[in-house]
């Protein structure tokens, strides 16, 4: 059995259904190939940044996901007796909020939008094996025969084993961590609608509230201690939550089985090219970061945004050609290495629970609160609505050696540092007929 398609997409997640999404809305033959054939139930990321709204917004899927997710600006946290705040308002525009949506809820709204253009193909239970001479080799589940397909095209958007990653002979680097965590969704109280991050000694707890009243969480422990998490039994867990955050009680115990609560292990790594010959990757195959800044999925999801415009625009100008997909890794693999190394900074601050550490960064979050340039570059860093680079002058004010700057920064200063579409797109300009 054999396939032609103009562009092949290897895995439908996040990151294949947005190529796949804006690929048919520009006319272009797509085929998803997806191993499952059901929703999954692990976890995986919900929390919506800035610029994926613009993303969604401009494939005309931002209403619907607005209306099955759960918006808020703020995200508390609380250090010991201390509170901070990361405010997404201070963001000028119309993107300066963050949302919480269902991993497998996006992904239908994502696949249902796309199901509407004549030219998307969806291929579930199709699992892709490897390439030979140049085609894809896929094993349908249904049918019990090896497809092979044809395209002009082949996107790896397969997560962290990436088949199409390997053919590329891409190497990745790897960051590991010395903890882990437990996650879990469970109702909540409705006075928690903005997301919260406490840590106290040597404990962190992160929820981030969903629609229908329920709230994501996230737990630290340390490397190696899931057993005796598993073996003290749920009403540790419970007594450990309710610890940290006293509202929680009467909404966590409701979780009666150690089988809805998820083992989360944080990696970070990044590959050395995304991109050869015919063969590009992306999202998870092409990065991870450590969760702690929830940004693997929008990272997912601009990278999708890039490498779609540059194959919409090569199908549209009839100048179809591989060289061309180098300004997908031009734009996108500097930028996700910047987003890895902020995922990774937060990551340590959290990972471990001495004095030192614990002080340094209090000082560094009341620091972020008073000096307001510092405060926009963190948001608009995390937001991948623009970049901000710190300098050391910014380290040493973080570090409390130089005064706050607390002068606010006007809207066009902040503007200022928003890609425009020329960054995000370089070659519509150079490329000029
Ligand atoms: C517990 C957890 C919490 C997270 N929290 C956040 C968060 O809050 N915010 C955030 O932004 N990110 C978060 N992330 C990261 C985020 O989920 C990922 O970065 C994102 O899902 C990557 O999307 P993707 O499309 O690249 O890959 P994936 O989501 O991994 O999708 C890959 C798809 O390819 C399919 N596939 C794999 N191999 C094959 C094959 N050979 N043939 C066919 N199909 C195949 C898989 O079944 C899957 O559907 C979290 C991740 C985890 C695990």
């Amino acid at each position: 059995m054999s396939l032609n398609t103009e562009v092949a997409i290897i895995g439908g997640g996040i990151g294949g259904l947005t190529l796949g999404l804006k690929l048919a809305q520009a006319n272009v033959d797509v085929t998803v190939l997806e191993k499952l054939d059901a929703p999954s139930s692990v976890y995986k990321g919900e929390l919506l940044q800035p610029k994926s709204m613009k993303i969604f917004e401009e494939l005309d899927v931002l209403d619907v996901i607005l209306d099955n997710g759960f918006s808020f600006s703020r995200i508390a946290f609380e250090e010991g007796e201390k509170e901070f705040a990361m405010d997404y308002s201070i963001l000028p525009g119309d993107y300066d909020y963050s949302l919480m949506i269902e991993h497998e809820k996006l992904k239908g709204i994502l696949l249902n939008q796309a199901l509407q253009y004549p030219h998307f193909h969806y291929l579930s239970g199709s699992l892709a094996k490897g390439y030979d001479n140049g085609q894809l080799m896929v094993e349908r589940k249904d049918v019990k025969k090896q497809l092979t397909v044809r395209a002009d095209f082949y996107i790896g958007a397969e997560g962290r084993n990436s088949i199409t990653r390997k053919e590329m002979n891409s190497k990745i680097k790897k960051i590991e961590y010395n903890h882990q965590f437990l996650t879990v969704t469970f109702p909540r109280p409705q006075s928690l609608e903005e997301g919260k991050i406490i840590s106290r000694n040597e404990r962190f707890l992160g929820l981030f509230p969903l629609p229908d009243a329920k709230v994501r969480s996230v737990y630290l422990i340390p490397e190696g201690t899931y057993k005796e998490h598993l073996k003290k039994g749920i009403h540790y867990f419970h007594k450990n939550y309710v610890e940290l955050f006293p509202e929680l009680e009467g909404y966590v115990t409701r979780l009666k089985n150690w089988k809805d609560i998820q083992l989360m292990i944080p990696t970070a790594f990044y590959a050395d090219k995304y991109v050869d010959g015919r063969l590009a990757i992306l999202g998870d195959a092409a990065h991870t970061v450590h969760p702690m800044a929830g940004e693997g999925m929008n990272m997912a999801i601009q990278d999708a945004d890039v490498l779609g415009e540059l194959l919409a625009e090569m199908y549209a100008s009839g100048r179809i050609s591989p060289d061309r997909l180098k300004w997908y890794e031009k734009v996108r693999k500097p930028r996700a290495e910047n987003m890895i190394s902020l995922s990774h900074l937060s990551a340590i601050a959290y990972s471990y629970s001495n004095r030192v550490i614990t002080g340094i960064r209090r000082k560094g979050l009341k620091q972020m609160e008073r000096d307001k340039t510092l405060q926009y570059k963190q948001m608009l860093n995390v937001s991948g609505l623009g970049y901000w680079s710190e300098s050391l002058w910014d380290r040493l004010i973080q570090a409390g050696m130089l005064p706050a700057r607390k002068t606010e920064l006007s809207a066009a200063d902040k503007s200022h540092y928003f890609y425009t579409e020329q960054e995000d797109y370089p070659w519509k300009k150079v490329e000029q007929p």
